[in-house]
């Protein structure tokens, strides 16, 4: 008997598992050489992903969603980990995970039918826009500043390191509106495509997740309608935390499915490599290797899976999420270097996806707040 992967999933949701990783291995695996060459996928992959119904599994119907839930969006996430492109799983992940639910949570009736609907179907591609030049992690530092002049803000700053930033239709963005305030005058506006004053600074060069659009964003005496902003005014920052820890989450459960891959890399090589007339996986030294990759992986899922069931019952779990986002992005990061040193040379070339899954992996400890933040707040939580 196949010992299930976990009492988290039922045997919908591995039905559903099943639907998805056929759809990735016939119409994403095949194109991704070519996308991570091109440095990006095409837009139409919204479409299709809109098309399939997985771009609003956490969403009502009545904006174009399927209501599935929470563990349903977790299996895609499971399956775009797999997909050997870390930059489509970014970019599809990006739209889902952390850039349209601002918009359902704190978005009005007619702000949801507006934006929501058409990203939920793929015709609308979405970004959030937090991080700047001057800083990621002190979020509350924000430099870019909104000022209001009756129903219109200006909007004027920049903003680094967007994904989905080039493509994108709208992106929702982080800015000061009140000068004072640190973290409480801040506010969350859309700000859609060809808005005047909205550019694209720069499509931004990457070590990895290649085949996502990654930019700098540039808002030079922007005017965006006051209609235009989520929820209340200087209340940006707390409707971003909000979605801080299904956004780790992600990361956490893309980045323990890339690991599972590097290590099946890992094994299927070592199968195959004959050294000194045996096959590495015949020595001691890779067989036990091998066995710690997995050990790793394994305990990286068991931490994820415990924070994604507290966080599906609702359950505050900001602690639990903190440490399997670092549990599972340093696996991928270990066991990607460690499945890369037993392709030897091989492992080097490009031509072998591991050197994408080892850059890939980089990442997951620096982005969705490092995890030298995931640290410091883990303490925090402890009382320290
Ligand atoms: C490919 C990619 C895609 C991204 N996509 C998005 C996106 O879509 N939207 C978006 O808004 N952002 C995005 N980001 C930004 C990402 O969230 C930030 O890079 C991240 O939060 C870190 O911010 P920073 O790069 O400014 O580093 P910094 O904050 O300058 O940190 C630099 C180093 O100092 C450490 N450090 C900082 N403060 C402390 C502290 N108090 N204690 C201990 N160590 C500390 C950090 O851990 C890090 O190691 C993306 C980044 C990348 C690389």
């Amino acid at each position: 008997m196949t010992v299930p992967r976990s009492v988290l999933f039922s045997p919908e949701h591995e039905e559903f598992r099943g639907t998805v990783r056929r759809f990735v291995d016939k119409e994403i695996r095949p194109n991704v050489e070519q996308w991570e060459e091109e440095e990006q996928f095409p837009r139409e992959l919204f479409l299709r992903f809109g098309s399939l119904d997985l771009l609003g599994l956490q969403y009502p119907e009545a904006y174009g969603g399927t209501g599935a839930g929470i563990l349903y969006e977790a299996v895609l996430f499971e399956e775009l980990g797999r997909c050997g492109s870390g930059g489509v799983a970014a970019g599809i992940g990006a739209h889902v995970a952390i850039a349209t639910p601002p918009i359902f949570h704190f978005g009005s009736e007619e702000q949801r039918r507006r934006w929501l609907k058409p990203a939920i179907s793929g015709h609308l591609v979405a970004a959030l826009g937090v991080t700047e030049p001057s800083g990621g992690s002190d979020i509350a530092h924000v430099e870019s500043t909104a000022r209001r002049e009756g129903d219109t803000y200006i909007l004027n700053g920049t903003k680094i390191f967007i994904t989905n930033g080039v493509h994108a239709d709208l992106v929702v963005v982080l800015a000061r509106t009140t000068p004072e305030g640190g973290h409480h005058g801040l506010s969350l506006l859309v700000v859609e495509k060809n808005t005047p004053g909205f550019t694209v600074g720069r499509k931004l060069k990457k070590l990895g997740w290649r085949a996502s659009d990654t930019a700098e964003l540039v808002f030079q005496d922007c005017r965006v309608p006051v209609a235009n902003r989520l929820g209340k005014e200087n209340e940006g920052f707390q409707m971003v935390v909000a979605n801080f820890q299904w956004e780790r989450l992600w990361i956490a459960i893309m980045a323990v499915e890339e690991a599972q891959r590097s290590l099946e890399l890992a094994m299927e090589y070592a199968a195959n490599r004959v050294q000194f007339g045996k096959t590495l996986a015949s020595m001691p030294v890779i067989r036990h290797k091998i066995a710690d990759m997995a050990l790793a992986v394994q305990q990286a899922r068991h931490l994820t899976y415990h924070a994604l069931w507290l966080h599906s019952q609702g359950v505050r779990c900001t602690k639990e999420v903190s440490m399997a986002k670092i549990a599972a992005t340093e696996a991928d990061v270990r066991v990607a270097d460690q499945a890369l040193q037993i392709h030897g040379g091989y492992g080097y070339m490009m031509e072998y996806p591991i050197q994408r899954a080892w850059r890939d992996a980089r990442l997951g400890p620096i982005g969705a707040g490092t995890n030298e933040i995931m640290r410091e707040i883990i303490a925090k939580e402890l009382d320290l």
